[in-house]
Order: structure tokens, then C-alpha cells, then sequence
């Protein structure tokens, strides 16, 4: 699978990890966009992005905004923003599924 997000998740493309568990990963972005910015990922490459999320399937998406919350209240950051993009007009650049966690600062205008 040529995904730089699944490359991560085995380690073949290293990353600055902050939580790891059975289902998701999070990891600082390479080219952050504000002082604080990391990834929070599935695991697995099943959803290319937010188009993809289904009633079904939609547990994953509960559990990484848990894992958001728990990262956030742990390293003190009291205001955030999660952003997805989902389709290359968005900005979508990697087909995995990810949130974007941007903090330490006051944010810009969302688009
Ligand atoms: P998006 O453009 O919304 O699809 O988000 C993809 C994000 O992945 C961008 O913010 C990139 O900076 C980030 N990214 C790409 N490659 C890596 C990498 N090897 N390690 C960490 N972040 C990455
Ligand atoms: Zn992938």
C-alpha cells in the first residue's frame, strides 16, 4: 500500500508519536500549521476520509475524538481545533483518514 500514513503506522516512514493504541495512532504533522499540531489516524486504511464514514463504521470516529480529548486535557491544552479535509478542493493531500489537532495559539479564520 503506497500511503505515507500507513507507512507511519508500521514504521517504515518514521514519525514523532504521542499516543499509540490498538486502533489509532498520533503524531506530530511534519509541516505544522500552528505551534501545536498533530494527526490522530485508524490504524487500518479503510476510510480514505470523512466521505467514507458510515453509521457502521462511524465507532472509530467516536474513539478518536476520545483520544483527542484524553491528548488535550493531558498536555494542558484547553483550546483546540480538530479539522478533516475531505477532497482535494479541502486540501486533502494523504487518503487515510485523519484529524488534524491545531492549538497553541489563536487560530485563524477557518477558510
Ligand atoms: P491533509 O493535507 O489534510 O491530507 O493532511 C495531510 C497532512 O499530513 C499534512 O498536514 C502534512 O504536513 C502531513 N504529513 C505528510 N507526510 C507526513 C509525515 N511523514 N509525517 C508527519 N506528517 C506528515
Ligand atoms: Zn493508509
Amino acid at each position: 500500500m503506497d500511503c505515507v500514513f500507513c507507512k507511519i503506522v508500521t514504521g517504515e516512514i518514521p514519525s514523532k508519536k504521542l499516543y499509540e493504541d490498538e486502533k489509532v495512532i498520533a503524531f506530530y504533522d511534519i509541516a505544522p500549521a500552528a505551534p501545536v499540531h498533530f494527526l490522530v489516524i485508524p490504524k487500518v486504511h479503510e476510510l480514505t476520509g470523512a466521505s467514507d464514514i458510515t453509521e457502521e463504521n462511524s465507532g472509530i470516529v467516536a474513539h478518536i475524538f476520545a483520544v483527542i480529548a484524553r491528548l488535550a486535557r493531558e498536555q494542558g491544552i484547553e483550546s483546540y481545533r480538530v479539522v478533516t479535509n475531505c477532497g482535494e478542493q479541502a486540501g486533502q493531500t494523504v487518503r487515510h483518514l485523519h484529524f488534524h489537532v491545531l492549538a497553541g495559539g489563536t487560530l485563524g479564520a477557518m477558510a
